[in-house]
């Protein structure tokens, strides 16, 4: 068994262990980021379907609003790093960016991987060393200190300092498979329970199925819970075997999981015309159905709706694809109205933990200091990233949440370790 020392070591090497190495290491720490996996950020690599959403052009008080439970508990992560610092780093590593629709930032290259290389260059040129292949199994604490780890094949490394930059508990093939929460739970900390966010979710009935493989842009998505409008969010959605995915439907998905599981009833409302208020809309339906009276329903529809949804709106607003336009009554066409302003299914669960973008819950943030990142229970030992229990809608939030919080706890610990003592011994 082979016996290690170092100042700080991390546990993760996704984007919060890998920024909160570099940093550390640039404050003069010695650190090392042991990984279970046989290559560091297998997440990041996958990351907005292999473009990598980085971070968000919003201002700070618009950034926060998109964060879960306790956004504030991010201010002072992101007032020491936030979404410009981070880009400016990534420049200076020869990864440039662009803003895209809503103030989504990726990379020139559209690579997640120029992504995760450039934070690997970044934490080697400062000294980090990677260990992959090395599952941390346990902390080992003594009279209230951390004082080292031990790997699942038994071998131990001393630390003044640990970081837990494990992830949540989503997409377990990545290596994020809720190690984090073991630990800190071993060590006395609160593990907030876990529930899929950003998930895609199951409608009743067969609707949606029908148009599997349909994609809408430029619609409105409105969440109903117990017949109240709860949220709304305008982008794109795709129709999938089992019901609704996409971003609009993951962004509101938070919500609706949560009342899935207060039993409440859930309904998810499409608007296909948004930029049309119903009275436009109508004056628009009644002067195509007049203008075009001798042209079939179909055709009509040709011109409102994508090929895959046609069928399916006949058969809601029960009006024959043969009918001439001319004899659709006013009920019938307010029939259609509804349909393209008031699509509705009802959501009757969603998809697993395993398939969410990201977990809600995880380590409390009521025993974190949100200064430093520290824990309020054990001296030596921080967090970052998605272990912790905070969440944000998509648009590159999570991300920018991990790179500040693993940010100010790699800065932390290295200025808490210079400050309580000298260097332990070098790996
Ligand atoms: C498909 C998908 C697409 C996404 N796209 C975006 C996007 O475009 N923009 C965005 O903002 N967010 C996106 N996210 C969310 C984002 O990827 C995560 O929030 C982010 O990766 C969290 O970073 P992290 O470093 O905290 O954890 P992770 O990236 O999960 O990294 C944790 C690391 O810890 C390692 N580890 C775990 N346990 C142990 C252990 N016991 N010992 C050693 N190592 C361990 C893991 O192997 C892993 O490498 C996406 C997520 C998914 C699943």
């Amino acid at each position: 068994m082979k016996q290690s020392s170092t100042d700080i070591l991390i546990i993760g090497a996704g984007p919060a262990g890998l920024i909160a190495g570099a940093r550390a290491a640039e404050c003069g720490a010695t650190v090392v980021i042991l990984e279970k996996m046989d290559q560091p950020a297998m997440k990041l690599r996958i990351t907005g379907k292999g473009r990598c959403n980085i971070t968000n052009s919003a201002e700070m008080e618009d950034f926060l609003t998109h964060f879960s439970p306790n956004p504030r508990f991010l201010k002072p992560a992101f007032y020491t790093f936030f979404n410009t610092q981070l880009l400016e780093k990534l420049e200076r590593l020869n990864v440039p960016t662009v803003v895209e629709r809503g103030g989504r930032v990726f990379p020139v290259s559209q690579s997640a991987k120029d992504v995760a290389e450039a934070l690997i260059k970044w934490g080697r040129e400062s000294g980090v060393k990677v260990w992959t292949n090395a599952c941390v199994s346990e902390l080992v604490v003594s009279d209230g200190e951390i004082r080292s780890v031990t790997l699942k094949d038994g071998q131990t490394i001393e630390a003044k300092s640990v970081i837990i930059a494990t992830g949540g508990v989503s997409y377990p093939g990545t290596g994020s498979s809720g190690d984090g929460y073991r630990l800190a739970k071993s060590v006395g900390h609160t593990i907030t329970p876990v529930r899929p966010a950003l998930v895609p979710l199951l409608t009743e009935g067969t609707v949606a199925q029908s148009m599997q493989g349909l994609s809408l842009k430029n619609v409105t998505a409105s969440l109903w819970v117990d017949e109240k409008k709860q949220a709304d969010d305008f982008g794109e959605m795709i129709f999938t075997h089992f019901g609704l995915s996409g971003p609009i439907i993951l962004t509101l998905s938070r919500k609706a999981v949560i009342a899935l599981d207060k039993r409440q009833s859930v309904e998810i409302c499409l608007d296909l015309k948004p930029a049309l208020d119903e009275t436009k809309l109508d004056t628009r339906l009644i002067r195509e159905l007049n203008t075009h009276g001798k042209q079939q329903f179909k055709s009509i529809l040709k011109g409102l709706l994508p090929q895959k949804m046609i069928p399916v709106c006949a058969d809601v607003v029960e009006i024959s694809l043969d009918k001439p336009a001319s004899q659709i009554s006013g009920v019938e066409r307010k029939a259609l109205l509804r349909f393209l302003k008031n699509f509705r299914f009802t959501i009757n669960g969603h998809r697993g933990l395993k398939e969410a973008i990201v977990t809600a819950g995880g380590v409390s943030i009521k025993e974190i200091d949100s200064k430093t990142m520290a824990s309020k229970l054990l001296q030596g030992l921080y967090f970052a990233g998605e272990v912790l229990d905070i969440d944000a809608d998509t648009g590159g939030y999570n991300l920018q949440a991990a790179f500040s919080t693993g940010w100010l706890a790699g800065q932390s610990s290295a200025h808490w370790f210079a400050a309580s003592s000298d260097s332990i011994g070098k790996v």
